[in-house]
């Protein structure tokens, strides 16, 4: 049904909403070393699908500052805006294989309706899965889930299961703003780039079970899964722009980054290299790399400038 590329690799995939964050670059620099430690490419994507909450020149801005760090990708980064086509397409699949189904319903019918909300928002009741009921004029297409729970082992966080009907919901793929899912993108490009390995914050790990599911609707393996602990602000919430300039990466503050990204991997740079060019504590890193040492719980941002 469909052509995928089989050589193994991880990789890193930024939104463009904003500059670029220390909790992104401890994802990216997490991927990145785990990737080359197993031997597997690393491949650098932007995901700019989310077209009104992209911010311009940002996605320029996180690239330039990834090279400038001395991150290396093997092969041109994948921009989601660009591959709309292919998503078109496994959409369209779906369709003939009566996997998805149009829905109409507006926010506030799926709130009303819905038995309890979920993390995300409600969980959708199934409302439209006999046919349109909701009065929107648009459609988004929504993916059937079954009652078998998804389990999988997280290599960060161990065994975990939920169980997509009770918790989710059939979920969307194709937002009725015209805007494909995150969802599916992810686990399409993560198909055709070959990505056996995911890498990435634990504020993710609620998508992994609709995310494998998808995996299981293409009749593919999923990758593994290590979703790693949250960087935090004062405040305990997961470091963002509405913490302002603290945790902005910028090339003047390139070194004290990426010697931040490190500590808060719990990989403890030699004392001559403290200060040192962020380029040069990176390919420390790769040389000295060690997975066991990764950390298992979420830190805030003061305490790691105080612990350095
Ligand atoms: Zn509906």
């Amino acid at each position: 049904m469909f052509s995928f590329t089989q050589t193994l690799a991880g990789r890193f995939a930024p939104s463009p909403t904003g500059p670029l964050h220390l909790g992104s670059l401890i994802a990216a620099l997490g991927s990145y070393l785990i990737a080359r430690k197993t031997g597997r490419r690393w491949l650098l994507r932007i995901d700019d699908l989310d077209r009104p909450r992209v911010v311009d020149g940002a996605a320029d801005g996180i690239i330039r500052l990834l090279e400038g760090l001395g991150f290396e990708w093997d092969a041109a980064p994948v921009w989601q805006s660009r591959r709309a086509d292919r998503y078109a397409e496994v959409l369209q699949q779906f369709k003939k294989d009566g996997l998805v189904y149009p829905c109409s319903c507006s926010r506030k019918e799926i709130l009303a309706s819905a038995p309890h909300a979920g993390e995300e928002g409600p969980i959708y009741p199934g409302t439209c899965r006999q046919g349109p009921s909701g009065t929107r004029q648009q459609f988004s297409w929504r993916l059937r889930v079954d009652q078998q729970p998804i389990r999988f082992c997280d290599r960060m966080k161990g065994d975990w299961q939920q169980n997509l009907q009770k918790e989710v919901g059939d979920f969307v793929l194709f937002r009725s703003d015209g805007i494909f899912a995150y969802q599916l993108a992810t686990v399409v490009d993560d198909l055709d780039s070959g990505i056996d390995q995911v890498v990435r914050g634990a504020d993710l790990l609620s998508s992994t079970a609709r995310q494998i599911y998808l995996y299981r609707c293409l009749n593919r393996e999923p990758p593994e899964y290590f979703h790693l602990p949250l960087l935090l602000g004062s405040d305990g919430e997961k470091i963002s722009k509405r913490h302002g300039e603290v945790g902005i990466v910028r090339a003047e503050n390139a070194s004290e980054m990426m010697q931040l990204a490190l500590v808060f991997l719990n990989q403890g740079l030699p004392p001559e290299l403290i200060g040192a060019p962020a380029e040069k504590m990176l390919s420390w890193a790769l040389e000295s790399f060690e997975d066991p040492l990764l950390p298992r719980d979420d830190r805030r941002l003061p305490a790691l400038l105080e612990g350095q």
